[in-house]
């Protein structure tokens, strides 16, 4: 029995004697099966090809990624606060390096992740660092494919976690689609930790957000207001995607909103 790993999408499936039939998350028409068909791996055939890159990309913050990259290709975050780390959507990899590394800056105290796209394999960071919590917003249950793991799912608009970092559901892409506000990110002017809940475009002073990014399918103003809406409680001026260069270095709350007002414009529909 393996747990096999999707090879479009990353996420790790419950354990079984050969290969799943399909992938539900890519069969989803947010996602997509690659032009070969559908493909899989496993973490120990994953383990011989990649290796994980560990950068600090600002103080209590270290991104984790693996090279080559694989499936959807992102990058997890480690928050540390005063309290223990949270790690913000595992990246498929975990290997020695990885591990060491984020033991020696105390571990992993939870898990949380943004949506079904970018779970990957946290049931096995999970229990690599002590069978940590997997924070999952219920709107998103039915997209678990790996179901031992030990997961918290949380309801509502927001999951206050303490030490300054707080879960709010955005929705738009999921209906549980998630971000993780850091408060005492970018020298306590706050940070928004977002997937691609809220996705950093190639023009860094912008975002956008889409129901689909690979068969650009794109959100109604009413989702794309309740976004904003959902974090404008919050303070942040920088804003973490999910990819290395996705980062709005500056005014990211500002970012946001001119965004969504450029977005919205954008689908109007036209006045002759
Ligand atoms: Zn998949
Ligand atoms: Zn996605």
């Amino acid at each position: 029995m393996q747990n096999f790993v999707c090879a479009t999408c990353g996420t790790q499936f419950n354990a079984t004697e050969t290969p799943p039939a399909n992938c539900p998350i890519c069969d989803d028409e947010r996602q997509y099966v690659g032009y070969g068909g559908q493909q899989w791996s496993t973490l120990d055939r994953l383990k011989r090809a990649h290796h994980n890159r560990l950068e600090t990309i600002e103080k209590n913050l270290i991104g984790i990624g693996a090279e080559p990259t694989f499936g959807i290709g992102h990058r997890s975050l480690l928050v540390r606060s005063t309290s223990g780390n949270i790690l913000w959507d595992p990246t498929f990899l975990l290997d020695e390096t990885a591990i060491t590394t984020v033991r020696a800056l105390g571990g992993i105290k939870w898990i949380a992740v943004s949506h079904p796209h970018l779970v990957t394999t946290c049931v096995e960071w999970s229990r690599a660092f002590g069978d940590a919590p997997i924070y999952w917003h219920t709107d998103n249950r039915a997209w678990v494919m790996r179901t031992d793991g030990p997961y918290m799912f949380w309801g509502g608009e927001t999951c206050a976690l303490g030490f300054g970092l707080t879960l709010i559901r955005c929705g738009g892409h999921f209906d549980g689609s998630t971000v993780l506000h850091w408060a005492n990110g970018d020298e306590g002017r706050g940070a928004l930790l977002t997937g691609d809940t809220i996705q950093v475009v190639s023009d860094r002073r912008y975002v956008s957000f889409m129901y689909s990014y690979p068969n650009q399918i794109p959100l109604n103003a009413q989702k794309v207001t309740h976004i904003v809406n959902a974090v404008e409680p919050y303070a942040f001026s920088k804003l973490y995607g999910g990819w290395w260069t996705s980062i709005v270095a500056a005014d990211a709350k500002n970012a946001v909103k001119r965004s969504a007002a450029r977005y919205i414009q954008a689908i109007q529909p036209s006045r002759v």
